[in-house]
């Protein structure tokens, strides 16, 4: 019987320690963590994680400012911005939501923001630290994955683990924990040959491609841990529903454990938001 990987549950018990944690700095300390997201422009699914991320912060009683600038805004002026944020000590968290109208360089602007500010851990300074095995922030949906694949399964050491797909903030630093955890990592993308071959050889399976049901169920080992980082939105008839990379129904019957969609990695990534934010802000305040 496979098991079902429940990421909200697992998310909400976070952040119910995360919020016993604030109540301590604030009764201890009188120290309020705080988080400055910036929305550019009108794209409705960044609107939806915007209102979704800063509804969390006000749950657990993180401070939460909202700068929402129009999609004609210049890079200058939101790197002006980030100058801004970077300077104001009440301000320990800077989440800028991508994607970003195009006259902005992305990579310029996740770099200007300060790396102990940069809750997402997108950072080059977070990223090469990671690399290293010398973490300091670590990207919210692979960090989640990480947690839920460690209270299953305990210790990893030895297991193989394959990553399908390889981008900055999933694939790669998704890679990068389980090689820390001991597991014999592969990292699978689009280049990939005989993909269902190197996944079938898989003990832990992330899939984070964006495709939905991507993953077949014959493309997975017996008893295998499967994590499944897809968001995809389908039409269903007159309706719409969010299916992840896995064809998790017939997953199901080979799989070991899953992570199902909506309800395992996407929760997590958000709660994992809300830890870096407090681990930041305790780490600028000097506060243990
Ligand atoms: P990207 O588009 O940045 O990366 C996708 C990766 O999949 C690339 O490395 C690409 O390979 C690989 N890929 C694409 N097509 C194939 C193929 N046919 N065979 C093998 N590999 C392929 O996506 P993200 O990493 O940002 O996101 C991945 C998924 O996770 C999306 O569904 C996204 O919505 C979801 N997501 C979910 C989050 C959550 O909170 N649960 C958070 C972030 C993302 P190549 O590099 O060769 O092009």
């Amino acid at each position: 019987m496979v098991h079902i990987i429940d990421g909200k549950a697992f998310s909400d018990k976070l952040c119910d320690d995360l919020t016993a944690e604030i109540a301590r700095l604030k009764a201890e300390h009188n120290f309020v963590p705080c988080i400055a997201v910036v929305l550019v422009g009108e794209d409705p699914a960044s609107h939806v994680y915007v209102s979704n991320k800063v509804k969390r912060c006000h749950q657990l009683n993180i401070e939460s400012r909202e700068h929402r600038l129009d999609d004609t805004t210049s890079q200058a002026e939101l790197l002006a911005l980030i100058d801004e944020l970077n300077q104001d000590s009440s301000v320990h968290g800077i989440l800028v939501q991508l994607p970003l109208p195009k006259q902005i360089d992305s990579k310029a602007v996740i770099n200007a923001i300060a790396p102990q500010k940069d809750v997402d851990g997108f950072h080059i300074e977070n990223a090469g630290a990671l690399a290293i095995g010398d973490n300091q922030i670590v990207p919210c949906t692979p960090l989640g994955s990480i947690m839920m694949l460690r209270d299953y399964l305990g210790n990893m050491s030895g297991m193989n683990a394959v990553v399908v797909g390889r981008s900055n903030i999933v694939g790669k630093p998704m890679a990068h924990l389980l090689l820390q955890e001991n597991c014999t990592v592969t990292i699978a993308h689009s280049r990939t040959k005989n993909i269902e071959e190197v996944c079938r050889n898989a003990d832990i399976l992330v899939a984070a491609v964006g495709i939905p049901h991507f993953v077949k169920a014959d493309w997975i080992k017996p008893g295998a841990t499967v994590i499944d980082v897809g968001i995809n939105r389908i039409q269903d008839g007159d309706r719409s529903r969010l299916v992840g990379d896995v064809d998790t129904e017939a997953a199901k019957a080979v799989a070991g454990a899953i992570t199902p969609v909506p309800g395992g990695v996407g929760p997590m990534t958000i709660a994992c938001l809300m830890y870096n934010t407090v681990a930041a802000a305790k780490m600028q305040a000097g506060i243990a």
